[in-house]
């Protein structure tokens, strides 16, 4: 049988997993890391590359790169990339045949297949995006899945047979979210869900990097908008000193000139002290969420047995401090907080497969919006339009149907425009549109002929709606799917035919490509004699590759290694294996 996997499609990191009989398994990409950056960069032949060589290439050449795309995700930005534009389902489908083609070379076979995770705050056009992206990459998306659930599938699953009250506390690159979860008798119900679609990671590497280039009299801003190299740099210098923080007290970040070259680079020193002073304003964003989770569930936060972290961001010792405040206990990472989304998915896929192993697992999630329509009220003789009416309350456990019965309110009405919101706003304004239709066919008549509208919400967060006249019977039903303001199907088919026009690496260059990308970075950042020996070391490499002969590249690549573990020690390891 064709396997389904699971993806987590993260905003700085994903990876794809699949479910074997003993539990849920990463799946390795071509470099046999076990996650994978979501960068895509495209260099001058036209050829696309994602993951560790994109990051590395991206620190050289930021124009011909594109990153944190999943910020945009159901919006109607684009981003530049080498020249062209690319929307964010584009480039997360581009993410997503990467993994697809790492997981068709582990089965030796095609998968078409995917549960793919999003954050549990994700709207509906977010979602929609989500499930766009897959079909991009050639995927059918058999579920949307909330990240911080996936996490608890793979505690329920590692843990079965406990019964206990989870906070999952997840804080990735760019969002953070947090889900309560009750787990009884096989059962895993999420009770409340809330987030933040901006705070992560990312956040604290840049503000980092401003404060490091105040520190030496320069503004972030002026930089960003007048020396895109020196930053691109900066923030990738500040991105390894943040990751070290999390275990030395001091880290030295180099401030490159304004052409992005180290040889008159400033040394700043920063102490773990003064990143988690510039980060303590930016974490104080996440009690909100937290109180509001905890509210939704009626919960207390003693009522928490456990708090599970996850996310790279939660290896701050800043993060498991604060946490440990708020609950006045430990929080716990028994799993990789790296690898646990895509393993919950893969779990939830093999739900989806109905694989042995998961039989008895029963999992419940919740919506985490209310969604509802446009009303009129009356105020004292006038009629006022703009108010918001929920029909289906945020965190109420789907799928989920929900009927209310609305009245026209003009005598001989003879059809209803409903506005389909989503949103925690009084008014309508301050909700997002998810999409509009008309019921016609309204019998004429007085003021206060009913409709009844239903909302129906599956699991995957995709609303329906229909509407009956109540008089006639007669029904109208709207899929906000195809109606949303996301990707039409003609779109989606067009960026499928874009993107496979692209050509991609093949998978056995990953490794070499991603050395040579790497190497390129370490050689401007180090010292006349060693940029000599490195650029031999270059030398050699490339002309291995012109052999074609495997012997002579291995014994090229050894060598260049064993020169940058001594150079670029702090370099990031492109497996994300590293602890
Ligand atoms: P996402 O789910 O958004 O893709 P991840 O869960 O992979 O993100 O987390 C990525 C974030 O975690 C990045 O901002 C990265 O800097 C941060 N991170 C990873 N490791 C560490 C560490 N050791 N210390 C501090 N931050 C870290
Ligand atoms: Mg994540």
């Amino acid at each position: 049988m064709e396997p389904i996997i699971g993806i987590d499609l993260g905003t700085t990191n994903s990876a794809v997993a699949h479910l074997t009989p003993t539990g849920p398994e990463l799946i390795p990409n071509s470099l046999g890391g076990r996650v994978t950056p979501s960068v895509v960069g495209l260099d001058e032949s036209g050829t696309v590359f994602v993951g560790a060589a994109a990051r590395e290439f991206q620190v050289l050449r930021p124009d011909r790169c594109a990153a944190l795309f999943k910020r945009y995700m159901g919006t109607d930005r684009t981003l530049p990339l080498g020249g062209k534009t690319f929307t964010p389902e584009e480039l997360s489908g581009l993410v997503l045949r990467a993994l697809k083609s790492d997981a068709e070379a582990f089965f030796g076979q095609p998968v078409t297949r995917a549960v793919i995770t999003c954050p549990a705050y994700f709207n509906d056009r977010q979602r929609k995006a989500t499930i766009a992206a897959g079909r991009i990459a050639g995927l059918t998306v058999e579920r949307i899945l909330n990240e911080p659930t996936a996490a608890a599938i793979a505690y329920g699953f590692h843990e079965a047979g406990q019964d206990r009250r989870l906070l999952i506390f997840d804080l990735g690159g760019g969002t953070f979210d947090v889900s309560i979860v009750e787990l009884f008798d096989g059962t895993l119900e999420v009770r409340s869900s809330a987030g933040e679609t901006s705070l992560g990671g990312e956040d604290f590497t840049r503000s980092m990097a401003a404060r490091v280039l105040e520190m030496i009299g320069m503004s972030f801003e002026r930089a960003e908008a007048t020396t895109p190299l020196l930053v691109a740099r900066l923030v990738q210098q500040c991105e390894v000193a943040k990751c070290r923080l999390s275990r030395e007290e001091t880290a030295v970040v180099r401030v490159p000139d304004a052409a992005g070259e180290f040889k008159n680079a400033k040394d700043v020193t920063v102490t773990r002290e003064n990143l988690e002073t510039w980060a303590n304003p930016i974490l104080a964003r996440i009690e909100l969420p937290i109180r509001r989770a905890l509210a939704d569930a009626k919960s207390t936060r003693d009522q928490i047995n456990e708090v599970i972290l996850v996310g790279g961001a939660t290896r701050m010792p800043l993060v498991i401090r604060r946490v440990k405040e708020m609950f006045g206990k430990d929080p716990h990472r028994r799993l990789n907080p790296d690898e646990v989304v895509a393993l919950g998915a893969a779990v939830q896929a093999g739900l989806v497969g109905r694989a042995g192993a998961v039989e008895d697992l029963v999992v419940t999630d919740v919506a985490p919006f209310t969604l509802g329509v446009e009303v009129a009220k009356h105020f004292g003789g006038d009629l006022q339009n703009g108010f918001f009416d929920p029909v289906i309350d945020r965190n109420t456990t789907i799928p989920v149907s929900r009927v209310k019965r609305y009245t026209t309110v003009a005598p001989n009405q003879r059809s209803l425009a409903v506005k389909v919101y989503q949103g925690e706003g009084r008014k309508v304004t301050d909700n997002l549109l998810l999409g509009e239709f008309d019921v016609g066919g309204i019998p004429a008549g007085p003021a206060g002929q009913e409709v009844d509208i239903r909302f129906t919400y599956d699991m995957n967060g995709v609303l329906e709606v229909e509407a009956t006249v109540v008089s006639t019977k007669r029904k109208v039903t709207h899929v906000i799917a195809r109606h949303a303001k996301g990707l039409t199907e003609e779109q989606v088919r067009r960026a499928v035919r874009e993107m496979e026009k692209l050509k991609a690496h093949p998978r056995e260059e990953a490794v070499n490509r991603f050395l040579l990308a790497r190497a390129e970075r370490v050689f401007k950042e180090l010292p006349a004699d060693l940029r000599r020996a490195l650029g031999e070391l270059l030398d050699g490499f490339e002309a291995g590759l012109e052999t074609r002969d495997p012997e002579a590249i291995a014994k090229h690549q050894e060598a260049l290694n064993i020169f940058l573990s001594l150079h670029d020690p702090a370099g990031d390891d492109p497996t994300g294996n590293a602890e």
